[in-house]
């Protein structure tokens, strides 16, 4: 079971606790994107167990009348075992999503996986138009130009600013540089993305309204994305006039996920402390 210090930021150990969580979001007009927590797998079978468990998932999901989405991590299918199971396992998924009428969203990584996350990505939106989205990070140098290459792939992105530690040679490391790569990410989405395929995942206010801006600007059809247990307030609020869905983590490797949840922000860290005193 989830102790109570940790369930604010994750659903339950069970696909049931993440469909019943899914399902108190819907009532507040928030969609659910579910993410079974696993990362990091080196061993065939470890990302192919994940990967089932994301395909039962999704018939789980088509049994309920909920608009909720996946969203799977490349180093827990495969990535870091090769090339070709990552594909395997992805377009599985994927296939498994089309059938139920569920969206994959594919969460990216360190740097090393850019490139065979957005070639298996793009191999997944040939097969499946309009079903996968894949998240592009701000910090990275080379985002703009994959910002290009995939506007014209039938895939979603969501922008994120990006959570991974990456050195001054590949990334923007500065704070400043990375928000100003990030809003010209959104100016670069909400230009050239059709509807339906841009996401903002960020839970920055000076970012929200500037995709607002953009979103009155170009009239495009796109989704906030925020994390369960941030800015939940916020969630509920911007449901009432645009389209939100909260990224809800669940399952049994909960620790290290909550751990970088209360490592990130000092406001989480005191929440911690209380918890742990009270
Ligand atoms: P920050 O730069 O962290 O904060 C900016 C401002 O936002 C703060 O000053 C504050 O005003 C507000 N804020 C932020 N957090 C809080 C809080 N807890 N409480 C109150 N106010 C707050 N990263 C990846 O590398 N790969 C992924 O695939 C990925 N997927 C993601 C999916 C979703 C749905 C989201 C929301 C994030 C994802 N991330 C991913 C993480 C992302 O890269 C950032 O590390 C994370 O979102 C923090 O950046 P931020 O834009 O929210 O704002």
């Amino acid at each position: 079971m989830i102790p109570p210090i940790a369930d604010r930021f994750v659903a339950g150990e069970s696909p049931a606790t993440a469909l019943a969580h899914a399902a108190s979001l819907d009532d507040g007009g928030v969609n659910a994107i579910l993410n079974l927590l696993g990362e990091h797998y080196r061993d065939r079978r470890d990302a192919d167990v994940d990967a089932g468990a994301y395909v039962s998932l999704l018939a789980d999901i088509a049994t309920t009348d909920l608009d909720a989405r996946v969203s799977v991590k490349p180093s827990q299918i495969g990535v870091s075992v090769s090339e070709d199971v990552f594909r395997e396992n992805l377009l599985r998924i994927v296939d498994a999503a089309a059938d139920s009428d569920v969206f994959c969203w594919v969460d990216m990584e360190d740097h090393a996986t850019t490139d065979v996350t957005l070639d298996v990505v793009e191999r997944a939106a040939e097969t499946h138009p309009g079903r996968v989205g894949v998240a592009l990070q701000a910090n990275l140098r080379r985002t703009a130009g994959d910002l290009e290459r995939l506007a014209d792939v039938p895939a979603a992105v969501r922008l994120v600013k990006g959570a991974y530690d990456e050195p001054a040679s590949v990334a923007y490391t500065d704070k400043a540089a990375v928000n100003e790569q990030y809003r010209a990410g959104l100016d670069y989405l909400f230009a050239h993305y059709d509807d339906g395929e841009v996401a903002v995942g960020s839970h920055d206010p000076a970012m929200i309204d500037h995709a607002k801006t953009l979103a009155a600007e170009h009239g495009t059809d796109f989704e906030f994305q925020m994390l369960m247990g941030v800015r939940e307030d916020a969630q509920f609020a911007l449901a009432e006039e645009y389209a939100v869905a909260q990224y809800v983590p669940y399952g049994g490797k909960w620790l290290q996920y909550f751990y970088r949840r209360v490592a990130e922000r000092r406001e989480n860290l005191v929440f911690a402390a209380r918890a742990v005193l009270s």
